[in-house]
Formats: C-alpha cells, sequence, structure tokens
C-alpha cells in the first residue's frame, strides 16, 4: 500500500510540474506574439513604411495612417485645404 501511495504521489508531482512547465510555456509564447504585435525591432526594419488611410476627421484634419506591411498606426494632422488652393 505504500509503494502505491508513492507512486500516486509521484505522478501527482510530475504531472503539476508538467503543467507548470507547460502554463509558463504558453505564457511566454503568448507574451512573445504580443510583443511581435506590439512594435519589436522586426517591425523597425519595415522601411519604409507604407501607409494606408483609416480614417479621416474633416473637422480638425486629424488622420489615422496604417502600415499596411506591419500595421504600425500614425496620427497625423493632414490640412487637406492646402491641396485645394
Ligand atoms: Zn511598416
Amino acid at each position: 500500500m505504500v509503494e502505491l501511495a508513492k507512486t500516486i504521489f509521484m505522478a501527482i508531482g510530475i504531472f503539476t510540474v508538467g503543467l507548470m512547465i507547460y502554463v509558463v510555456a504558453c505564457e511566454i509564447i503568448d507574451k512573445f506574439s504580443k510583443w511581435r504585435k506590439n512594435g519589436c525591432k522586426i517591425k523597425c526594419l519595415c522601411k519604409p513604411h507604407v501607409y494606408e488611410i483609416e480614417w479621416h476627421w474633416v473637422n480638425d484634419g486629424e488622420t489615422l495612417l496604417v502600415c499596411k506591411k506591419c500595421g504600425k498606426k500614425k496620427k497625423l494632422f493632414i490640412d487637406f485645404d492646402s491641396f485645394r488652393k
């Protein structure tokens, strides 16, 4: 009986350690993918950025540009009246 209990506890112990390693690995992978999404060095290699206009606010010229290659966002204030002159 003692041997059986030892085996069960060992199995639980191995399972717990394995689960912890799995959780930590998942967190690291998750953080890494977030880091890649939110402006890491790989993104900085995207030059020149090719911006597309995401939206434009006519009243004050506020324009959100998004790079179609890496997804980098840039907010600008563009005076479109200057084109019409
Ligand atoms: Zn880019």
